[in-house]
Formats: structure tokens, sequence, C-alpha cells
């Protein structure tokens, strides 16, 4: 998102997407909001943001989903969470949204981005908004922890050019520990994105002492390098700019004193996975 820059759409307004959201856009009666998910004429948006250039190639609009049931211990948007915590918008009004953009991102060799939270707590929004972006000749690209990637059909994948996926680390345990949730489903759709021999982008958050083990990160580059479409890996390195979003959120927050992972635990961290024959950033 450029510096400074309000996207406001209906009640949608955000002015970064680290922008804390702590109360409810809209008291939505639950009966709405089911119905909303199962048709996907409705979706809940955290923020709807442009300028990205970290959320896939070129320049990015990139739509932020509320929505998570994952609990990652150094998620740095937790008030993502909740669904509630979005606001309403209608299909059309996305669609809307991103028409206006259209000609600017081809120009910029830039596309769409549908992030989180996790987009997939949203599937059907997500498969209309995706199927809108591509039929406009837009690149799309779906930022996701995996889990719920099967419940996007063949032709639902079709419209989605490229996949972020987030691999967390690769031992099922620390898995669990570190997110509250068995990682097999991920490991599954990564196996199944690289059978269609769809794009992906692995990202790797870097946690000093929960994600650096050498051993884990080889294995997990291991696994990246066999789906044999993986164009590049994004070792994220971890920071301190969600811990507010805790303490106001009233969560327990563990990592209180974790640190940030020197440059060069960062730049070994790559080394792993371009041993492993991948690109690594
Ligand atoms: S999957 Fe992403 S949004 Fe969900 S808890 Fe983990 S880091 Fe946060």
């Amino acid at each position: 998102m450029l510096e400074g820059q309000v996207i406001r759409e209906g009640q949608l307004e955000a002015r970064s997407p680290f922008e804390l959201r702590v109360a409810p856009g809209t008291a939505l009666p639950e009966s709405d909001v089911r119905t909303a998910l199962a048709t996907g004429d409705m979706g809940f948006l955290h923020s709807f943001t442009t300028g990205a250039t970290v959320d896939g190639p070129g320049v990015r609009v990139v739509a932020w989903t509320s929505g998570c049931m994952w609990r990652c211990r150094y998620c740095h948007n937790p008030d993502t969470w909740s669904m509630s915590n979005g606001i309403p918008i209608s299909i059309e009004k996305a669609t809307e949204e991103l028409r206006k953009y259209r000609y600017g991102l081809k120009l910029m060799a830039g596309g769409f981005t549908l992030s989180g939270g996790e987009p997939l707590m949203q599937h059907r929004f997500a498969a209309k908004l995706f199927a809108a972006a591509h039929g406009m000749g837009i690149h799309t690209a779906l930022d996701t922890n995996g889990y719920y990637g099967d419940r996007l059909s063949d032709a639902e994948l079709d419209t989605i050019d490229l996949v972020l996926l987030d691999l967390k680390t690769w031992d099922p345990e620390r898995h669990k520990a570190l997110t509250g949730m068995d990682n097999a489903p991920t490991l599954a759709f990564a196996r199944s994105l690289a059978a269609k021999e769809k794009p992906i982008w692995v990202r790797y958050v870097l946690v000093p002492q929960l994600t650096d083990d050498p051993e884990d990160i080889k294995k997990t580059a291991a696994f990246a390098a066999s789906l044999g479409t993986v164009a590049r890996v994004d070792v994220l390195p971890f920071h301190q700019m969600g811990r507010f979003k805790w303490q106001k959120l009233g969560l327990d927050y563990t990592l209180e004193d974790a640190q940030p992972p020197t440059v060069e635990s960062v730049e070994q961290t790559c080394q792993l996975f371009r041993d492993a024959g991948l690109e690594a950033y």
C-alpha cells in the first residue's frame, strides 16, 4: 500500500495491512455470515491495499481476508483471526475495486493477491474473486497456509496463477506446538499443486529457537525441492511488530522476549534451501 493511502469501500477502510481492528465493522447475524460463506457472494475483508511488492511478482493489489483457524505463536496479525473482525463486502464490490487497477497492474507486471488471515476460510468467496480477476486478465496469487487447499476444485485452481505457500516447520509435533494444527493437509495440498504443475513460492518464517533447527529446515527444503514447481523461497525474519496486537487483544503472547534472527542466520537458512537446489531470498 502506498504511504498514507486510505482505501474506503463502503465500510471498508485501511491504512496499512498491519492495521489493528479489534472491533467488528458490523454486527452481522450469524445466519447471514453462514449464507455468505456458503455462497461466496459476500466475503469478509480486513483491508484492501495497493502498491504491495512482496506478495507476489510486480506491484500487487492485496485483499486481506479475516478469519484464520491456526494460532501461530509468532502471528503478527492476530486481529485477523476472527471472521467477525472483518468488514463484509459483496463479490460485486470487490470485483469493481479490482477492475479499477487492471490496466495499471498489467503495465507494472503485477497482479492481485488474496492473503489473510487464511483466505480459504472463505473459499467460495476466494474462488469467485479469483475467477473475476482471472477473467480480467489479472495475474492472481493465493497466499495460504494450505490447510483447506482441498476445498478448491481443479477448475478453481486454474484461475490461480501462483500459490504463496506457508511452510511453517517440517516436524509434525513441532508444527502442532507452533500453530495448533497438523501439517499433513498442507503437505498434501503442496503435492497436489505440484501434480498440477502449479507454480509455488514457499514462505518460511524464521524464528530463533522455534524454526531455526538446521535439520528441520533441511527436511522442509528437501520436500519443497521434491515438488519441482517451487520457483522461489522467501525466508521471512520474525519480528515483533505484532506484539502490541496480542497485548491489545488480551491474548497470551509467548514470544515476548524473542529476538529477530540475525542477518547471518537468515543467510544460513537461505543457504540450506539453496543447497536443496532452490532459489531463496
Ligand atoms: S496461518 Fe498466518 S494468519 Fe493464521 S495464525 Fe498463522 S501466521 Fe497468523
